[in-house]
Parts: C-alpha cells; sequence; structure tokens
C-alpha cells in the first residue's frame, strides 16, 4: 500500500483550515496495526478544536480518537491480533512506558502521551495506525458505529465506577446532557441508584429528551427554574450522595457544592480554564469529597465492551452517523447541540 492514497479530514487551522484532502495511506512500522476505518465519532474537543479554542493543537493532523475498524495489516512482531478481527483502539497513541505512571499500569495520565488526533494522526481517514497493547475486540453483536463510542462510555464508566461508589437507593445528579452526561446517565441505571436527576439549559432541547431515553427521572432546565432547590427537595432535604459535574464551568461547580449532601462526593469531569472564583468552604463543612476524573484504561475498555455486548448498555439513541465526506454536517449539528453526537464513517457503511 506504499503509494495508495485515502481520504483524510485534516486539521491546519480553525474552520475553513480543516478540510478533507488526499494523504497517503500509512504503512504498519514493527509493532504497529493497521486499521481499516469503520466508525469514529466527532468528540466535544474535535469541535473544539475546529472551532480554534485548543491552542496547543498544531496541524496538519488528522483529527479523530474515538474510532473502530477492521485490521488490515500487521507490522513486523505482531501476533495479538490476526488481519479481519473487528477492533476498537484506545486513545494514546503512543505512551512513554518508562514514567512512575506507565511503570505502575496508569497509562493514562503519562505526562508525555500522544493521543490521537492530537499527537499523531487519528482516524478521520480510510486507515489509522494503531498497536496492539490499547485494541480491544468488539463483541460480535456490537455495531462498528456503536463500538466507536466505546471511548465515551469508558470515560463515564470511570467517571461512575472507577471514581464513585454510587449505591442503590441513592440519589445522583448528573449536570450536562453532553454525550459523557448521557454516558454517565446510563451508568448510574446500571449501577441501580434510586433516582437520576440531570440538569441542563433550555438550549440542550433534544439532548435533554434522550437524557430520559438514558434513564434520567427527573430533567431540570437551569434556566427556566432553581435547579440545586429542586434536587434538594426532591429527597430528605440533605443534597444529592453524587454529583457528577459534565459541564466544567465554574457555576456548576458552585451548584454541585450547593446539592452535595454532607459526607456526598463531586466527581468531576467537565474542565475549563477560567478560574473558580468562590469560596470552596461548602466542600469543608459538608466533609464532601471532590474528585476530578480524566481518560480510562485497559479494564475500563474491556468492561464497557462487555456492557455494550450483554446489551446492558445501549449507545443506539445517542448515535447519529454521517458519511466522512459529510463531516461538516455532522460537526454543525454538534456545534448546535442538535444531536449529542456524530459518527463519521470513512468507509461507508461497510465493515
Ligand atoms: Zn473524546
Ligand atoms: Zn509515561
Amino acid at each position: 500500500m506504499s503509494n495508495a492514497t485515502m481520504h483524510g479530514l485534516v486539521y491546519r487551522g480553525p474552520r475553513e483550515r480543516t478540510q478533507i484532502e488526499e494523504v497517503a495511506v500509512p504503512s504498519p512500522a514493527a509493532g504497529q496495526v493497521l486499521m481499516k476505518v469503520g466508525a469514529v465519532g466527532v468528540c466535544g474537543t474535535d469541535i473544539h478544536v475546529w472551532q480554534g479554542d485548543n491552542h496547543q493543537m498544531e496541524g496538519p493532523r488528522i483529527l479523530g480518537h474515538e474510532f473502530a475498524g477492521e485490521v488490515v495489516a500487521l507490522g513486523a512482531g505482531v501476533s495479538e491480533f490476526r488481519v479481519g478481527e473487528r477492533v476498537v483502539s484506545e486513545t494514546a497513541s503512543w505512551v512513554c512506558g518508562v514514567c512512575p505512571y506507565c511503570r505502575a499500569g496508569q497509562y493514562n495520565v503519562c505526562p508525555t502521551r500522544k493521543g490521537f488526533g492530537f499527537g499523531a494522526d487519528g482516524a478521520m481517514a480510510n486507515y489509522v495506525l494503531s498497536r496492539p497493547a490499547i485494541l480491544h475486540r468488539i463483541p460480535d453483536r456490537v455495531s462498528m458505529a456503536h463500538a466507536s463510542m466505546t471511548e465515551p462510555g469508558c470515560v463515564a464508566y470511570n467517571a461512575i465506577f472507577e471514581k464513585s461508589r454510587p449505591r442503590p437507593a441513592d440519589h445522583a445528579v448528573v449536570l450536562g446532557p453532553g454525550p459523557i452526561g448521557l454516558m454517565c446517565i446510563a451508568m448510574l441505571r446500571i449501577a441501580g441508584v434510586g433516582r437520576i436527576s440531570v440538569i441542563g439549559l433550555r438550549r440542550d432541547g433534544h439532548r435533554l429528551e434522550l437524557a430520559k431515553t438514558m434513564g434520567a427521572d427527573d430533567v431540570l432546565v437551569a434556566d427556566e427554574m432553581d435547579a440545586v432547590k429542586a434536587v434538594i427537595d426532591a429527597g430528605d432535604g440533605f443534597g444529592a450522595h453524587l454529583v457528577v459535574d459534565a459541564v466544567g464551568v465554574s457555576k456548576t461547580l458552585d451548584q454541585s457544592l450547593d446539592m452535595v449532601r454532607p459526607n456526598g462526593q463531586i466527581t468531576k469531569i467537565g474542565w475549563g480554564p477560567a478560574p473558580v472564583g468562590f469560596s470552596l468552604d461548602r466542600l469543608i463543612i459538608k466533609a464532601a469529597t471532590l474528585q476530578g476524573s480524566f481518560s480510562h484504561l485497559h479494564g475500563t475498555w474491556e468492561r464497557v465492551l462487555a456492557l455494550m455486548g450483554t446489551g446492558q448498555l445501549n449507545v443506539a439513541p445517542l448515535v447519529t452517523e454521517f458519511d466522512l465526506h459529510d463531516w461538516h454536517e455532522g460537526f454543525m449539528a454538534m456545534e448546535e447541540l442538535t444531536i449529542p453526537k456524530a459518527v463519521l464513517r470513512p468507509n461507508g457503511s461497510v465493515a
């Protein structure tokens, strides 16, 4: 394939400087696997990059880090996978392997990791290179488009099950009905909590409906009502056991501190560069836990794929598919909050 070309969505700069280009099909070096991309999800961070909000990002770079595909070629020394297998890839194209975190198996926080679509070429293209250590086989009944949702599923699984301790009968609140928030609702439903409230804004529109589809009991629209009071009034008056912030502006942390009950937990997935600008005394006086949650590890991926394989996790309501060449339509729909997740199909509906 050394002279073959393919189409890829190449970031050279914001907006019109991101276009489909004809680029060379990469060939797998020793230890690498070439995947024919079946489906690649558009992440909120892809939208931010395209909007010009990520100032570290340097082009040219093929975008896309949430992807599933078929193994089509193996570099020297790869024996763990065979040509023809359906796989999903984790998001770290490269980790150092020698820092204290890599050595402890916590490679998601390796300080020099290179992510697909950022530090290495991503999967919004016909083909992408990955490596066997981060590949996972897709259960038979899970489609490529659904498998490409494994990554946001892992973000949610990590936040809900690995960084939080939801118990049956708990009251949990999710701030933000974006793709991660919606996945968190699904995970909380699997956890068997007693009540799930989701807080969004009127402009979230359809995404608030989806929150109900994914398992939310109450949908609270923060610009139409006092959502914090509604959460507190919904239970015994002490607040929620678990508050999941999938937004990441200072206002939602402020609300989280009001809603969390004494000895409860706030798990923060959403982030943003703005300073917080208020006192954290409520955290102390409530003896509450403020927990950050980032990325995921190998075991998380296996579990989320298993949940999709058994049907316990159904991501179908979240997915809208587009041909790679219609990427702009998908990006616009996500920017306008019309849909939570565009999934691009670089090779059509095959694979
Ligand atoms: Zn992502
Ligand atoms: Zn490392």
